[in-house]
């Protein structure tokens, strides 16, 4: 069978030479006689793999001398506890409410420490934004949270929130999509399975004096000073998911780089919007000013309609169109690892299943 257009939210398609040299390296790794998936982690052959995946996410990203990277379990989510375990020495921060998972985010600090919600776009079933200009925020934060682009609802922050405190990202949906100053930042953090690799791995970008002050009660996994100082590796971390992350990592390099797919994912985005906003069947759900360019969310107004289209792009090859419950339509997410041509594809589709139902 032929590979489909896959718009998955996540896990999403993979760039496909990164799939066809995985493959290729399956059974044996250059000249080792094993898979990496066999290797052990502390074996000179395996930390080369991994040593070379800091390296190039470091130089694909410009981060800081005083940033470290490190390679976690249990996705972002898991981290939605680890920040404040980790960050929340005064027992207080504040988020940005710009989605289902900054929400969740937010839910789980409570446990730990005062959670201020400091701006909501959560009555307007986070259609946008909400405005980062005067935000009232809290003295003596820890930190100050934001989910950059908010997968569910397609929308994406446009400019960043001054703060004081150090600013913590869930950049899953978004990382190595644009350019991302990561000076400006204390913390970004990012599930593999959008823009990465398979699932199971997170990616963890820390200014270093944020590390090291974690509560006693942080377990030793999440304490992520302990992860640090043993190079992602107190205990077996994701072999597999990190070599992996390792062949994007090479695959976005020889793309030219984040700037270069920074290019690419508007002019994608940009054909998918153009066309939505011109047409007779299809609304976009987003407003305009904050529309993500990773997950373009929309609707013709008519379930069933929409379930007729779902269906029929499957049967062309453009899969996994369904919109999240919470929003309903359709969302397109087109990752890194969505071509142009698969865009064009899709709104070629569209334009058809327009003229024959608006
Ligand atoms: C997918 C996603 C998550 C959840 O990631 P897991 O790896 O499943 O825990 C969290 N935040 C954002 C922005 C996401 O897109």
């Amino acid at each position: 069978m032929d590979r489909v257009y896959n718009f998955s939210p996540g896990p999403s398609q993979l760039p496909l030479p990164v799939l066809e040299k995985a493959q290729k390296d399956l059974l044996t790794y250059g000249n080792t006689g094993m898979s990496v998936m066999e290797m052990s982690h502390r074996s000179k052959m395996y930390t080369d793999i991994y040593d070379q995946a800091v390296a190039d996410l470091k130089d694909l990203m410009a981060i800081p001398e005083d940033y470290e990277v490190v390679f976690l379990q249990g996705g972002a989510t898991q981290q939605f506890s680890a920040i404040p375990l980790n960050l929340m020495v005064n027992g207080k921060a504040d988020y940005i409410d710009s989605g289902n998972f900054a929400h969740l985010a937010a839910e789980e600090g409570k446990r730990y420490g005062e959670v201020h919600v400091v701006a909501s776009s959560r009555e307007d079933n986070y259609t946008y934004v909400p405005d980062v200009k005067g935000l009232a925020l809290t003295e003596g934060a820890d930190y100050l949270h934001i989910t950059q682009n908010n997968t569910i609802y397609g929308t994406r922050f446009v400019e960043l929130p001054e703060s004081a405190a150090p600013l913590v990202c869930d950049a899953s949906s978004m990382i190595l999509s644009e350019v991302m100053d990561v000076s400006k930042y204390g913390v970004i953090y990012a599930g593999a399975q959008k823009n990465i690799g398979p699932s199971g791995l997170c990616v963890l970008i820390v200014r270093k004096d944020l590390a090291g002050h974690a509560m006693d009660i942080c377990p030793k996994l999440l304490n992520w000073q302990v992860q640090i100082d043993k190079g992602s590796m107190y205990n077996t971390p994701n072999t597999w998911g990190i070599y992996v992350a390792g062949l994007t990592f090479q695959w976005l390099k020889e793309q030219g780089g984040v700037a270069a797919m920074e290019k690419i994912n508007i002019e994608k985005a940009a054909l998918l919007y153009d066309f939505l906003d011109n047409s007779k069947l299809f609304k976009p759900t987003a407003q305009a000013k904050y529309r993500s360019r990773m997950n373009v969310t929309f609707v013709t107004g008519d379930a069933e309609k929409d379930a007729a289209f779902v269906k029929a792009a499957a049967a062309q090859g453009l899969v996994n169109l369904k919109g999240h419950r919470t929003v309903g339509g359709m969302r397109a997410s087109i990752y890194n690892a969505m071509s142009v041509e698969g865009v064009r594809k899709l709104v070629a589709f569209m334009k058809d299943f327009e003229a024959q139902n608006a």
